[in-house]
Order: C-alpha cells, then structure tokens, then sequence
C-alpha cells in the first residue's frame, strides 16, 4: 500500500489528501501549529474576521469540494450588486468589470477611446517573450489603463509591483488571448463564444463566497472529515527540513525520507509538495537539478493585514458601503485597497458595527508591511478616514502578519516552470508517480486554483 506523504496542510495539501481515493497511508506534515496556511479566521465577540483571504470565487473543483463536504448550508454568499471603486483624484470612483468600464468615472474620455483601440493594436512580435504586466497594458490599452486598471489589479490579487510582474505567468488567460487572436479582446471574446457551448453543458456558475464561521470553515471540516479515514494522519509544528530520495528501485514505503526540524522522519513512496517555490527547491534539490536556482529566486510580497471595527455611523450613507475598492500607486496612498466585510457578507460582525480590513505593505512597500502595530494602525485608520470622515475612531483592531504572503513571478518565469516540468518527467521515467509539486507559483493563486491542483493531484495518486 503506497504511503503518501504531503508536505504543506493549506487548502492544496488538504484537499490532494481530501481527494485521494486510493487506499495506504497519508500523512500531511505542517510546519505551523495549525492547519490552513494563508486561511485563518479570527472569531470573538460576534466578529468573524479574515486574516489573509476574504472571498472564495468557485471553480468546479470547488463547487464540488464544497457539496462532497456537505456546507453549502454554511455558505455566505457575497452580494452580487456590491459596488468595487478604484480611487481617481483622491476619492473612490465606482467600477464594474468587463466592457461596462467604458461607463465608469476611473478613465478619461481618452483613456477611453484608446482601452477601444486595443482590437486595432498591433499583435506583439513573436521575439516578445514576456513582459511585465504593466507594459502590456500600456501597449495593449494605453498608459491610463495600465496605471488605473492593471496596477490596482496587480496590488489587490498579488500586492505586486506591475512594472516586474511577468504578465505571461501572472494573467496567463490575458497574455494567451493575445497570442490566439493577436488581440486580448477578440481573443477573450474567441474563448467565450467556444466556452459558451462547455460551460452551459458543465451548468458551472463561479459564486464568490465565505462561510457562517468564516473561510476556515473549509480548512476546519476538511481536518475533520480527513481524521475519520483509516491510515490519514496530520502532523503539525513539523517542518520539513531536509528530504532524502527518491531511492530507485524503492523499498517498498521507503523511496523518500522526510526529515523534521525536530529530529523527527517520515518515509514516503510518494511525496506532494505544496510549499512555496524557494522552499520546494531547497528540499528538492537534487531532483529539481534544471529548476531549483530559479525557483530559489522567486520572492514574495510581504503584506500585513488591519482589520477594524467601527461603530456604525447614524446615517448609511457614511458606513462603509459594497465590497470595497482599489488605490492605484500614483495616488499618494499606502493602502494597497480596503474590504468592507461586514458589507460584503452577512454576519461578520454583532449589530452597531461596520468592518475594514486594510492591506498595507506589498512588493512595492516592503517597510510598511513590517512597521510597528501602532504605525499601521494609524496608517489604516488615516486612510479609512479619507473616504469615511464620520465613522470615528475604530472601536477595536486586530493586525495580521503575512512575510511571505504572495509569490512575485518574475520575468521569465515560464522558462523555470518549463524547466520544473522536464526535472519532474525525468523522474517520473525512472520513479514514477513519485514527486508531484503545486503552488501559487506554478497553477494559480486564487483558493479556487489551489483547490483545483489539489483535486488533481489526490486523484492521480496511486
Ligand atoms: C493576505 C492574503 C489575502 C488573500 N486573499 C485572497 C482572496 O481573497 N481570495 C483568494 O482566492 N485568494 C487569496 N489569497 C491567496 C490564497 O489565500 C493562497 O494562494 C492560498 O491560500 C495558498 O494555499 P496553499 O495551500 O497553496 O499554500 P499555503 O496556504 O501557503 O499553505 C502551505 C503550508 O505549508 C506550510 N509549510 C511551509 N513550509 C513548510 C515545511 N518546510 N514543512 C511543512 N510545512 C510547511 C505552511 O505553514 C502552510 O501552512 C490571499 C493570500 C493572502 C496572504
């Protein structure tokens, strides 16, 4: 019976172990005192706050995470009409995606009239590789989209730097839509028109949601349902710090070692790794001969998370309304944008409070991202207070750290991803099936995409 060792207990080490089907061991080892990696919900008081993700956009493999878990009952669905606002002269202007941003006050008239000359651009030359993500929409859309549309995007999904961000590996469906149609928006509308005919087969409708009890509800019922399997067991404060392997021909349960910080080791036929890229590569070094140095170079954003209560202001009007927005860099703010919670779902907070939640730090504010607690409280607060000057002083905060909150892709980026996939076929040729490697760095950040490469990989293991 193989034994199957997981390396990372977040969403994607959880549900590979969650979707395995085939009987053996699996272990999920954890470096942390819990479970749920970047998902972490504080509950008191009636507050249900989030400590790094907010919102749960579904892919199928979600949708079906969540009916095989049995919470949808549980489900908070987020208010589908909740305005978003980027902010444009210093105060927030309300957008909608898709065509429909023709009509919203974030671009110029001319900022306008060139995001619809992009069918018209010329396609890149086929010498162009990559590049970064704002340079992309500047030659695609113009230089008001890059700097209004695509820096706050870049900021609010990956609290990058638009000016370094690789656009192939970090938007890899807008960079694809050019190369298809040699233009993004003829190539996404190519997509859908092909898409319409799967999608309304699959009846798939992403929803954006949370849970009664917060995102890591998910992470809760899964370490549950997970420690009812024969021959599953979860180690926590075991980080792994050095792995021997693979042994060819393997002995049987012992083509891996697993060594913990703490003296402890766990032998393995098969071994999923979730952890971050620098991580991967210092483990699995030996094995990632072509991909380990550029992997061990991928950094990541730092961002720290502020979370406030507000007594509710007497008028509506002055609370925090929608889903909340975006800043763009050149507006002279440090927040990289504000959630509205408890305007978002229904029942973060007790009756006679509104929510912010803050991100501040990010690649392009690494300083900020670790100052001191009284620094960024007052930072957040000050810049909640542009927008709300009648909600008063937060009644309570809570602060949370993320060092190495999101991988940055650097330029180039898909040569290492090339390079990972030939170490991982060559392996594969002599110890198959023995090595499976996942991560924000290599299919997608969202918890839908994490979900997704989980189902994948648990299904595929023997
Ligand atoms: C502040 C913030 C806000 C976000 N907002 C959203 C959002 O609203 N929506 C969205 O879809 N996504 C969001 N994301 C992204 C999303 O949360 C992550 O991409 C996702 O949770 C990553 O899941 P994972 O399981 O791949 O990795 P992780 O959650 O990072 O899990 C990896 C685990 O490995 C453990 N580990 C590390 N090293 C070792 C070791 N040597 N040995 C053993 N274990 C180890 C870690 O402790 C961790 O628990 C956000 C992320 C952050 C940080």
């Amino acid at each position: 019976m193989t034994r199957v060792v997981v390396l990372g207990g977040g969403i994607a080490g959880l549900a590979t172990a969650f979707r395995r089907t085939s009987p053996g061991e699996t272990l999920v080892l954890e470096a942390a005192p819990r479970a749920g990696g970047s998902i972490r919900t504080i509950r008191e008081d009636g507050f249900t706050l989030e400590c790094g993700p907010n919102t749960l956009r579904t892919t199928e493999a979600a949708e079906r995470l969540l009916a095989d878990l049995g919470l949808e009952p549980d489900v908070v669905i987020a208010d589908g009409k909740a305005p978003r606002w980027i902010v444009r002269g210093g105060s927030p202007r309300a957008v909608v995606p898709g065509p429909a941003a023709l009509f919203n006050k974030v671009f110029t008239i001319a900022g306008k009239l060139r995001l619809l000359k992009e069918p018209f651009v010329a396609p890149r030359p086929a010498s162009l590789e990559d590049e970064s993500v704002h340079s992309f929409f500047a030659r695609r859309f113009g230089e008001e989209a890059a700097v209004y549309g695509a820096g706050p995007m870049v900021s609010g999904v990956y609290a990058g730097d638009p000016r370094t961000l690789s656009m192939r590996s970090a938007f890899p469906k807008l960079w694809e839509a050019e190369g298809t149609a040699g233009s993004v928006v003829r190539g996404l509308l190519r997509k859908k028109e092909k898409k319409g005919g799967a999608a309304a087969r699959a009846h798939h409708r992403a929803r954006t949601l949370t849970f009664n009890g917060g995102l890591f509800t998910l992470i809760e019922t899964l370490q549950n349902r997970l420690r009812e399997r024969p021959g599953f067991h979860f180690e926590m404060n075991a980080a792994a710090v050095a792995i021997e392997g693979p042994r060819t021909p393997a002995p049987p349960g012992c083509r891996w070692t697993v060594r913990c910080g703490d003296g402890r080791s766990f032998d393995a036929d098969v071994l999923v790794s979730t952890l971050s890229a620098p991580a991967t590569a210092r483990l699995l070094g030996n094995v990632l001969t072509r991909s380990a140095a550029a992997l061990e170079a991928v950094p990541s954003s730092p961002v720290t998370v502020v979370m406030q209560a507000y007594r509710a202001p007497a008028s509506a009007n002055d609370a925090p309304r929608g889903f909340g927005g975006l800043i763009p860099q050149v507006e002279g703010f440090r927040s990289l944008g504000i959630l509205y919670p408890a305007s978002l779902f229904t029942g973060r907070a007790p009756e006679g409070f509104v929510l912010t939640t803050s991100f501040l730090g990010g690649a392009l504010d690494r300083a900020l991202a670790g100052a001191p607690d009284a620094d960024l409280l007052a930072v957040a607060a000050a810049e909640v207070a542009r927008f709300f000057p009648r909600l008063g002083p937060a009644a309570r905060s809570w602060i949370a750290r993320w060092p190495e909150a999101i991988p940055q892709l650097p330029l180039g980026h898909h040569r290492t991803l090339s390079a990972l996939e030939q170490d991982l076929a060559a392996l594969d040729a002599v110890a198959p099936g023995a090595l499976h490697v996942t991560g924000g760095f290599r299919d997608g950040i969202a918890l839908g995409e994490r979900i997704a490469s989980g189902e994948g990989i648990g299904k595929s293991l023997a």
